[in-house]
């Protein structure tokens, strides 16, 4: 039954709450949104692709150059690490994922925030990525442990999310 539903159904936008990485099979739509009537578990536990690219804006084709850009590592779903650089001015923050045109031809692509290597790029006027509530509630339960100075093992987990969010308390 998993192999199956790995092989089959297309993947695509939520058709009730807009999320990306919902799956149809079969004519029945399965969602990742825990919010979702469409909502199955078991679709929260598969790798995701990334979004469709969507096409490049016309008048910047060939000559996206953006006065600020920045550079991020990200690990995509097939777990290959990659280098991206782009505009910093268009970073935005939806959901799940960061979006952001890229260099060299403009194209906006979103990128899941759990999959940069290091820092995410934070959109202008700056609100850095925050955690969710339940990888706030990770921070704090294995911070707490680690500053008792006892020597527990940390999960690898938490330690990623230390490092996605260096400054956060
Ligand atoms: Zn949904």
């Amino acid at each position: 039954m998993g192999f199956l539903d790995k092989q089959f159904g297309k993947w695509k936008y939520c058709p009730e709450c807009r999320t990306w990485g919902a799956r149809s099979l079969f004519g029945k739509t399965r969602c990742r949104n825990s919010g979702c009537s469409h909502f199955d578990v078991q679709l929260t536990m598969e790798p995701v692709p990334e979004p469709p690219l969507r096409k490049p804006l016309k008048n910047h084709a060939g000559s996206f150059n953006p006065a600020n850009t920045v550079s991020f590592r990200y690990r995509n779903f097939q777990g290959e690490e990659r280098s991206y650089t782009g505009d910093a001015n268009s970073v935005r923050i939806r959901g799940d994922h960061v979006s952001i045109r890229l260099l060299p031809a403009g194209v906006r692509a979103a990128f899941r925030r759990k999959h940069f290597i290091g820092a995410a790029p934070v959109p202008p006027g700056g609100n850095a990525l925050k955690p969710t509530p339940q990888e706030a509630q990770i921070l704090g339960y294995w911070r707490r442990r680690e500053e008792s100075g006892r020597g527990v093992s940390l999960p690898e987990r938490y330690l990623d999310l230390k490092k996605k969010f260096p400054s956060w308390r």
